[in-house]
């Protein structure tokens, strides 16, 4: 082994949570490496929304989501990243979502927030296509989309011009005690170890207390201007928070190419990549509830993406519980891209002894410690 394989950290998995890592620890002065088996932004990176959004879930998965708003708003990223600041409409079909709505916006506005609701009539201005009687919604403004493989293959450039190593084309097949073997008999050495291998670590750590979630995504045609906001269904949280069944919800994000991109489906149990036509056909159908133009868009392409779930809808980030050299980094759901950068830097915080922005303690693995030794 050369000594040039001779790391502080090294990180497997160069999707945007071990991208963002890698760059958050080379601007500390650490010595990196990102290995990545396909190419830097695959794996659920490049088939995800790119929404990124506020959640209310629990305080944990807010100040998660919120810190990595802010951090977002900071990052400056290029033109091809398509950030843009538009906005999150949660849409209520009903009084009794209308309410919900008047909730959640009393619960962000507490924790400053800016959001507001809008009637039906500002709605249906604000976003002219879709469905005449809706009960309202609530707009959170600080919301965002982004191109999310762009964004990971550019934070690992810049992590690479600040010094990390990437190691592009190669599998980890071990990884361990300070080491990751790779697929080419390569051995990195590195005094921390960071897995960042998102929703398919079963083959290298079975252990993990994490499960495939299966998604669908639609795009289609340019339609420029016909959605302004992402639109999500306040029934959506419904949708995420179920644990049992498949479930579907209108969620619909406008791109600056002028496509709109169509979700959203949640599956356990489905970890073969082919389009399930049921559940694509149950997710237009919801679709067009609530913006009945969408049947007579083109689609240009479907595809699926696996979601890696844990048992409390919250990340691992922080040591495992067997090997001190090893840090986890995955266990995202459906917030990786969003939480993506307050990873990086808790990641990083933890590995330079710095206080971190958040408390660490709702994300560390060991939280899972207890259940593990009652199983
Ligand atoms: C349909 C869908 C929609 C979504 N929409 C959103 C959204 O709008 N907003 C949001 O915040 N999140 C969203 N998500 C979730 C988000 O995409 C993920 O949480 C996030 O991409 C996870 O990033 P990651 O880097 O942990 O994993 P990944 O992106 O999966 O990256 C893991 C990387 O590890 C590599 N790898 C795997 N095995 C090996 C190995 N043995 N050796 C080396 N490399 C390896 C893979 O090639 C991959 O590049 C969505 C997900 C899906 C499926």
């Amino acid at each position: 082994m050369s000594a040039n394989n001779v790391f502080d950290v090294a990180i497997a998995g160069g999707g945007i949570v071990g991208s963002a890592c890698a760059l958050a620890c080379a601007q500390r002065g650490l010595r990196v490496a990102l290995v990545e088996r396909d190419t830097l932004g695959s794996g659920a990176t490049a088939a995800g929304m790119g929404h990124l959004v506020v959640m209310d879930d629990s305080e944990a998965q807010f100040a998660l989501t919120r810190y990595s708003q802010q951090l977002w708003q900071r990052l400056e990223l290029p033109a091809s990243a398509e950030y843009a600041q538009i906005g999150t409409l949660w849409i209520a079909a009903d009084r009794e979502e209308m309410d919900a709505a008047e909730q959640k916006q009393a619960w962000y506005s507490e924790r400053g927030v800016p959001c507001r609701l809008l009637t039906p009539r500002q709605l249906a201005k604000a976003e002219p296509h879709l469905a005449d009687g809706l009960a309202g919604a609530l707009l959170v403004s600080e919301d965002a989309v982004v191109y999310p493989p762009i964004v990971a293959m550019e934070m690992a450039r810049r992590a690479e011009r600040v010094g990390a190593r990437l190691m592009v084309g190669h599998a980890v097949t071990e990884m361990g005690c300070g080491r990751l073997l790779l697929d080419d008999g390569t051995e990195v050495r590195a005094t921390r170890l960071v897995h960042a291998l998102g929703a398919d670590p079963a083959r290298l750590m079975p252990e993990l207390p994490i499960r495939k979630r299966k998604g669908h995504l639609v795009i289609t045609d340019r339609y420029p201007e016909y959605v302004h906001h992402q639109l999500v269904e306040l029934g959506y949280l419904k949708s995420a928070h179920s644990t049992g069944t498949d479930s579907v919800a209108f969620n619909v994000q406008p791109r600056q190419t002028g496509q709109l991109l169509i979700g959203s489906s949640r599956q356990f149990g489905a970890e073969h990549t082919e389009v399930d036509q049921q559940i694509l056909s149950a997710m237009l159908a919801r679709a067009a509830l609530y913006l009945p133009g969408v049947e007579s868009l083109s689609a240009i392409r479907v595809w699926t993406g696996f979601r890696a779930a844990t048992p409390d809808k919250l990340p691992l980030i922080g040591p495992d519980l067997k090997d001190p050299s090893l840090l986890l980094a995955t266990g995202h759901e459906g917030l990786g891209i969003t939480t993506s950068l307050a990873t990086g830097e808790l990641i990083a915080d933890m590995l330079t002894g710095q206080p971190p922005a958040i408390p660490a303690e709702p994300y560390l693995p060991a939280r899972f410690a207890q259940a593990r030794t009652t199983d």
